[in-house]
């Protein structure tokens, strides 16, 4: 699997060591293919090795974000959510619907130059979801009301 060669060579490059806990997370990051829960990596993780536990995912997660290879998001109310920090991105997400889209990161960069110019202040965008409403809901408000 490409994916996952690259990120234990990402984990390397960080110095960090590849242990077996650290494999079945990122593997199962790399399985999940979108945005998930410490407790969904758990139920992943664990068809494979049922023997690792919630603690574990969670340490693991921990220990993988301070290297540099995962990150968490919050994406609106719920749970934090986690990815993998190879490709960079910026989460959209519909309040109505729940929608996610991801974006890229440099089209904020105005606005992370304008926050370092004006109140040097260095933003981390990416850490929470930008909340809005999607096409399709704003569509839909759009309609006209039938009585
Ligand atoms: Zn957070
Ligand atoms: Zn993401
Ligand atoms: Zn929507």
């Amino acid at each position: 699997m490409e994916r996952m060669e690259a990120v234990l060579q990402n984990l390397r490059a960080s110095g960090g060591r590849i242990t077996h806990a650290r494999r079945a997370v990122l593997q199962a990051l790399v399985t999940a293919r979108t945005h998930v829960t410490a407790e969904d990596l758990l139920n992943i993780v664990q068809t494979g090795s049922p023997e690792i536990h919630l603690s574990t995912v969670y340490r693991t997660l921990d220990a993988l974000e301070n290297l540099g290879v995962v990150d968490h998001v919050h994406l609106g109310h719920g749970r934090a959510v986690y990815h993998l920090t190879d490709n960079a991105h910026q989460h959209i997400v519909c309040e109505k619907c729940s929608y996610v889209e991801e974006i890229p990161s440099k089209l904020f960069n105005e606005l992370e130059k304008n926050l370092m110019d004006t109140y040097q202040f260095k933003v981390r965008m990416n850490h929470f979801a930008v909340i809005g409403t999607c096409q399709r809901c704003l569509k839909k408000l759009e309609e006209p009301k039938h009585a």
